[in-house]
């Protein structure tokens, strides 16, 4: 039976990018070896490097006074690694879930973190809007998609002070304008490629301001100075986050993707509104994430809760357990996710439904 994938990460990936993975495995490049165990030194590992970055940059339409680099260690060392090189005297952060609160508590070990607003009072079920930017803060950080309460800010936001945000989870779902930002950073594994590698977007000269010994691997400057390729990159990470930039900009690109994500988080929306059984765990439309989408089932159905997951495995679909830590369903629904597969998972909620209220 085909599978609909609806994992929150590690993901959904294009068919492309699993086939071209497999044929760089087997035959990299033409040169008879596997990208697992040519030098990273090689030309043709080089290359990968470079055209990865290229295409990045090219897809995102980033300028040219920013660096892009593929580290490892997960969007989890950046929490440290942001405030380890950029935080001097104060930080400023919006609390919008579990992984801003991770980010939080690292920072705090470096100095003075101003938490400017926080949707914790409701499980991080909206975006605070209302909120002050301290003008002193060295940077402030938002976590954009909240892969876990699914809300999401969806518009590069104004700030007067070098905006760093965690795009773990929504990276080239819609264009950014890069030029708001001084960092960006998070995770391949939701939108982009295998776990393993940690992408950074950064602009060069946001560096260099704090007094405190850093050690060269978190050093953003090393690996800016690099190309990011002081030490070993995780190659095969790298190579098959290439090959889903590429499979990205033959289908449109960013803005095609954006498209794209509007037409399947809509549908689904629209029938987690009108089925009688569910809700949205975000209420205000405006928040809702396009990327993980939750629900939860009503008060009074509670005891079919298990009994759905059950019904809709019969259709092929998994991973819409909702996270550990606030239960109910979540559907990610990331670029490589095709429409049908949110299509089959209405058709189920349909038919549930026409089976628990008859
Ligand atoms: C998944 C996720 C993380 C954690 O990423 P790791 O690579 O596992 O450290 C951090 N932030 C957000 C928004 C995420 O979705």
């Amino acid at each position: 039976m085909k599978k609909h994938n609806f994992y929150a990460g590690p993901s959904i990936l294009p068919e492309y990018t699993i086939e071209k993975t497999i044929e760089g495995i087997k035959n990299f490049a033409g040169t008879g070896l596997s990208v697992l165990e040519v030098s990273h030194r090689s030309k043709e590992f080089v290359d990968v490097m470079k055209e990865a970055q290229q295409l990045f940059k090219e897809l995102l339409d980033i300028p040219g006074d920013y660096s892009v680099l593929f580290l490892q260690g997960g969007a989890s060392t950046q929490f440290a690694m942001v405030p380890f090189n950029l935080l001097n005297k104060k930080s400023a952060y919006l609390d919008t879930g579990s992984w801003s609160s991770k980010a939080i508590k690292e920072a705090k070990g470096f100095g003075e973190t101003v938490v400017v607003a926080s949707s914790k009072d409701k499980a991080y079920n909206y975006i605070p809007k209302d909120y002050q930017i301290p003008e002193d803060a060295d940077y402030f950080h938002i976590t954009t998609n909240n892969t876990i309460a699914g809300t999401e800010i969806k518009e590069d936001i104004d700030s007067p002070v070098p905006l760093v945000a965690d795009m773990s989870s929504d990276i080239f779902s819609r264009p950014v304008d890069v030029s708001k930002y001084a960092l960006i950073y998070g995770g391949a594994q939701k939108n982009l490629g295998p776990a393993g590698t940690t992408f950074v977007v950064i602009k060069n000269d946001i560096l260099g301001n704090v007094d405190r010994h850093i050690p060269t691997m978190l050093n953003y400057q090393t690996h800016i100075d690099k190309g990011s390729m002081f030490n070993t990159p995780p190659v095969l990470a790298v190579f098959s986050s290439l090959q889903t930039l590429k499979w990205l900009k033959n289908n449109g690109g960013v803005k095609a993707a954006q498209k794209r994500n509007i037409e399947k988080a809509t549908i689904l929306y629209d029938e987690i509104d009108r089925n009688k059984l569910f809700k949205a765990a975000v209420p205000n439309p405006e928040d809702r994430s396009l990327m993980n989408i939750t629900f939860v089932i009503n008060e009074e159905f509670k005891e079919y809760e298990q009994e759905f997951l059950d019904f809709t495995s019969q259709y092929g679909i998994i991973g819409i357990k909702g996270h550990r830590s606030v239960g109910g369903f979540r559907a990610s629904t990331y670029n490589a996710l095709p429409k049908e597969s949110v299509e089959v998972l209405i058709k189920a909620m349909q038919d549930f439904e026409k089976k628990i209220i008859s």
